[in-house]
């Protein structure tokens, strides 16, 4: 409602009366009322103004108290967990779809659902890969990969998380592929990110760069386990082309490779 219906959002008091009728059925607590950022005076003019009422209108709304996620969780012990539903989205009315295949806000955009089903197919590989090699020091790959963003946002070193999660016995050298893999894990995670699904044209330089994801995760793998991805796996990508440029994904999955290999 919030970012989907421009009305609900034009008058403070009509928001808060409505929000209010909600609340009362619940049972009270935490509510979470989620929405994009950008909505406030970007997407949708003077909402920056909404936003200023409600927070700091003062007498109005005083019973409120206001808070954040993060603020509410050092404030309060956690007692349930919930997980995401897969696989769900922040989107447009044609939710997931937007980011696989062409939708009604972005029509012509065919070369979404290629694009989609090779780098389905390319990111089962990179899995296959990283947890065939992974499995040779620690049990359990995917909760490494998890806690791996501690080390991505410099909080822990790589080698203390590998023995927390009970690797023993690795050299430097075997550090140093670890090092990359999961810089390969985290650059075939980027190839899915929502920016290069967003919009309309496949030539825009959105979609390039997850591209160059997929194509710098598959070169850092292949580096570390010695595996070579199947020309067949890669072949995939070719029907992913532009309409009007006829630049085709292939190109720029090979382009890619080719400048990592003149790099290194
Ligand atoms: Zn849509």
């Amino acid at each position: 409602m919030v970012s989907f219906i421009p009305e609900s959002t034009v008058n403070g008091d009509r928001f808060m009366h409505t929000i209010r009728e909600k609340i009362s059925q619940d049972e009270g607590g935490l509510n979470v009322i989620a929405s994009d950022g950008e909505l406030y005076g970007h997407h949708q003019k003077f909402r920056d103004i909404f936003l200023d009422y409600l927070l700091n209108s003062g007498e109005n709304y005083q019973d409120i108290n206001w808070t954040y996620p993060g603020r509410w969780l050092q404030e309060n012990s956690v007692d349930a967990r919930a997980m995401l539903v897969s696989p769900s989205s922040w989107s447009c009315f044609h939710g997931v779809d937007r980011w696989k295949k062409e939708c009604g806000c972005t029509l012509g955009a065919n070369w979404k659902e290629p694009l989609y089903r090779s780098f389905s197919e390319i990111a089962g590989w990179l899995d296959q890969e990283y947890v065939r090699f992974i499995s040779g020091y620690l049990t359990d790959p995917w909760q490494f990969r998890n806690k791996y963003i501690k080390v991505f946002n410099g909080q822990q070193a790589l080698s203390d998380l590998l023995t927390e999660e009970g690797a023993s016995n690795f050299s430097i050298n075997d550090l140093e592929k670890i090092n990359m893999l999961m810089k390969a894990q985290v650059k075939r995670q980027r190839m899915f990110i929502s920016c290069g699904w967003f919009h309309q044209e496949f030539h825009r330089i959105e979609p390039q760069n997850n591209i160059a994801y997929a194509a710098m995760a598959v070169w850092l793998t292949e580096k570390v386990t010695g595996e070579k991805i199947t020309t067949e796996l890669v072949d995939t990508l070719a029907e992913v082309r532009d309409k009007k440029s006829g630049l085709r994904a292939d190109t720029v999955f090979t382009q890619t490779l080719l400048r990592a290999e003149n790099e290194a």
